[in-house]
């Protein structure tokens, strides 16, 4: 269903359900909390999961997450669920409360891509050390441990 034919929570007539009027957003990511990043090597592994792509980190009420996009490979042609009767318990369990339906995908930190994370932390962290081995690159990268 394309956003210009998307119905309004507030129109949705009694009985009707929001998700039939979805493409199944919320079946097509997922996203798990990570521990704050505070050192140059935390960064790093943050850039690492970003420059795998179809990634990104977000910071939501103060707590960090990677966030993975990647389709169930149980959603059917009609945004439907092909293992209903069987899906996992977080499925279960979500509801269209808060859901990705409408979400403005706003968060207080957001980065998408791994040169992002890594001016964020050139901002926050004392200055890494230029080596031999990282002079002439883009970013100053972290020396081998
Ligand atoms: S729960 Fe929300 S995001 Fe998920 S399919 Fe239903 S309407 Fe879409
Ligand atoms: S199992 Fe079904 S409800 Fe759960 S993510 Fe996959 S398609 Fe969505």
């Amino acid at each position: 269903m394309s956003s210009s034919t998307l119905v309004r929570r507030a129109d949705l007539k009694a009985g009707e359900v929001l998700c039939d009027h979805c493409t199944a957003r919320c079946c097509r990511y997922f996203a798990f909390p990570i521990d704050e990043p505070h050192s140059w090597q935390d960064f790093d592994y943050l850039r690492w999961f970003l420059l795998h792509g179809r990634a990104s980190v977000f910071v939501d009420e103060g707590t960090w997450y990677l966030m993975v996009f990647a389709d169930c490979k149980h959603i059917q042609e009609d945004f439907r669920c092909g293992i209903y009767q069987d899906r996992p318990m977080i499925c279960r369990t979500y509801t269209t409360d808060n859901c990705e339906y409408d979400n403005d995908a706003c968060y207080d930190k957001l980065f998408e891509s791994p040169e992002q994370i890594w001016e964020y932390a050139q901002a926050l962290l004392p200055p890494l050390r230029q080596t031999s081995a990282d002079r002439g690159t883009a970013l100053p990268v972290l020396a081998s441990l």
